[in-house]
């Protein structure tokens, strides 16, 4: 592991301007925001982050889960997740965020995690994670180790001839499917972000991940208000029943009134490489009596510009599977 420089700071305004007046002093070396640490830690021990300065923010007044003034619920960027999945504001009118976040890694880890942290959380392309392999989101331009190598756990959706990585969070598929609001915070100004515009595609430039400018923080997580009646399913298959990253996952939100559905979103994951909305699949289901056989046309939809690997076709028809269980589920609980 380099050296790096440790600072600790107790205000939003002080961390993000350290960030910014090291960004100046070292032109552009890395400063890394650590929370909770439970993947920046990780990567730092395998030199796949090698950040020149790193800047402690588990001091600043961010961990609070609080309703908004619009009536719906602010999740601070510090809460922890396993204080946001088990909070009853959370259970009562966001059941698939608890769900999702209770299916993420191990208790221990979930202690720790942060919001913030989770929407920050790197791909696990063990070719990402090796730096004895070519790959272009560690180091651009060295190629794509994972398109002819072992691919079974990454993207079908989302792709490009230059990354094939998942997005691995639970959280993030379940805040996709809640049209959750990111706030940001920088030297400059503030801004809030829909999560579905705050991930980016591979395309050619795979190291950008987010709209995230340098010395920016993630300050909080705003949900909307609930929608009346609206039940909302997190499923997620993957390879073993714990601490394991979903192989397909769905979140649904769903509201069916008068024999017909009258809202909708579907919400996907281990299949993007970015938490991916199904706008294909909601087309399909908005409006329509809720059946079967309405389901695997949204699932066909949903999965209809997929482009699997050597080793992960397997995943199109158990995403397909997947999305007709959770809308299944979701209309039982209605
Ligand atoms: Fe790197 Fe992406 Fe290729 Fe994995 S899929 S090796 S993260 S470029």
């Amino acid at each position: 592991m380099d050296s790096f420089t440790f600072t600790r700071s107790t205000t939003v305004d002080q961390a993000v301007q350290l960030a910014a007046k090291s960004l100046t002093a070292q032109q552009g070396a890395q400063v890394r925001f650590v929370a909770g640490g439970t993947t920046l830690v990780d990567l730092m021990k395998l030199n796949v982050e090698r950040p020149r300065e790193i800047v402690d923010i588990n001091s600043l007044p961010l961990d609070r889960v609080e309703p908004s003034p619009a009536g719906g619920l602010i999740l601070g960027a510090l809460a922890r997740n396993s204080d946001v999945a088990h909070n009853a504001a959370v259970i009562r009118d966001y059941p698939v965020l608890s769900q999702a976040l209770l299916s993420g890694a191990s208790p221990q880890l979930r202690n720790m995690a942060t919001t913030a942290g989770n929407l920050l959380q790197r791909t696990r392309c063990v070719y990402f994670r090796d730096t004895a392999h070519a790959c272009n989101k560690r180091e651009p331009g060295t190629g794509c180790s994972a398109i002819t190598g072992h691919n079974r756990m990454l993207a079908v959706l989302g792709t490009s001839k230059d990354c094939i990585a998942t997005n691995p969070s639970d959280q993030n598929v379940a805040l996709t499917a809640l049209e959750a609001t990111i706030q940001i915070q920088g030297p400059k100004n503030k801004r809030s972000i829909p999560i579905h515009d705050f991930y980016l595609v591979p395309g050619s430039t795979p190291h950008i991940e987010n709209v995230l400018r340098p010395g920016e923080i993630i300050t909080s997580v705003t949900l909307p208000p609930p929608v009346a009646g609206t039940n909302s399913t997190y499923l997620k298959l993957r390879d073993r029943a714990a601490y394991e990253f979903a192989l397909a996952s769905a979140a649904i939100v769903m509201k069916v009134s008068g024999g017909r559905i009258q809202h909708i979103r579907v919400a996907l994951g281990g299949v993007g490489t970015k938490p991916w909305r199904s706008f294909e699949a909601e087309k399909v289901l908005e409006g329509h009596a809720p059946d079967r056989a309405l389901f695997q046309r949204a699932a066909e939809a949903a999965l209809k510009d997929a482009r699997p690997q050597s080793e992960n076709a397997f995943k199109v028809e158990l995403s397909r599977r997947c999305i007709v269980r959770a809308l299944t589920m979701s209309t039982k609980s209605a």
